[in-house]
């Protein structure tokens, strides 16, 4: 058993406005189930989602929370313009996404990009995902996946990891439960985080500095599927989260 991951290589700086599509079709011959794994780095900078700091107001609530937390409060402008919750101010801020995500900052950058410039990532990452996907498919006449990716943290654990936030054709989620294990035993909870082990071992190529690899192509394994899939798949049920429930209790 194995898989290949592929590095794009050639890909130029993107800016606002170019065709990742055909720049990634230029650069690799897609086959049919590829798994296409793009960073959201590139997505959001074709998307135009670039602002200058210099150009953010900061309201009230940022000028706030700047001060109780010592950071920038056009930065954490940027940030609340994205957030639907913040869970953590201090020392970093943690939010949950309009999308709803839950990521330090909003997933909003300040590197890979010009100095002066934030890149957002991209507003609705499934939606980004799709219009990817669609348009490779159209380019390559070949059926893929597509998975758009960011570098987040993990609580309880030093390092972080490439993961999913945007996705199409791919079910996100491997469900074991009912299958046996080696003695024969009924598995009970177990439940396989695919898109993020996928992005993860993606990352391995891409890096985050100046390696300038934001798309990497997973071959040989099939997470094929056809129909409309969502990353909110992943996110756990509200009413079961315990760890958000806890960081709600330590802000009051
Ligand atoms: P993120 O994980 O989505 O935040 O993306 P990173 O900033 O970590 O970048 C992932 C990879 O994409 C790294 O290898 C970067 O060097 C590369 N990268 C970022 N922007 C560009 C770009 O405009 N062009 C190219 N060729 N590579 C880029
Ligand atoms: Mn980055
Ligand atoms: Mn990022
Ligand atoms: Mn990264």
């Amino acid at each position: 058993m194995k898989f290949e991951a592929i590095a794009v290589e050639n890909i130029p700086l993107i800016h606002a406005g170019d065709n990742l599509p055909s720049i990634i079709c230029e650069n690799i011959e897609l086959q049919d189930r590829d798994i296409v794994i793009a960073a959201s780095t590139v997505v959001a900078k074709a998307e135009g989602e670039i602002f200058r700091l210099e150009d953010i107001t900061p309201g009230k609530i940022s000028l706030e929370i700047a001060a109780r937390a010592g950071k920038d409060a056009r930065f954490i402008e940027a940030v609340l313009s994205r957030s639907r919750e913040v869970l953590v101010e201090k020392p970093f801020m943690l939010v949950t996404t309009l999308s709803g995500h839950t990521c330090v900052n909003a997933g909003i950058d300040e590197s890979n990009i010009e100095n002066g410039f934030l890149l957002y990532p991209p507003e609705s990452p499934d939606a980004s995902a799709s219009r990817l996907g669609q348009e490779l498919e159209k380019l390559s006449g070949k059926k893929l996946s597509v998975i758009v990716t960011d570098t987040n943290g993990r609580a309880f654990k030093i390092g972080q990891t490439g993961i999913a936030i945007g996705i199409y054709k791919i079910k996100p989620v491997k469900r074991w439960i009912g299958e046996k294990d080696l003695f024969g035993k009924d598995l009970e909870i177990t439940e396989e985080a695919i898109a993020d082990e996928l992005a993860g071992a993606a990352n391995l190529l891409m890096g985050e500095g100046a390696d300038g690899i934001p798309v990497v192509v997973i071959r040989g394994l099939d997470y094929y599927c056809d129909k409309e899939t969502y990353i909110k798949e992943m996110y756990r049920p509200e009413e079961q989260d315990i760890i958000k429930k806890g960081l709600r209790c330590l802000q009051k």
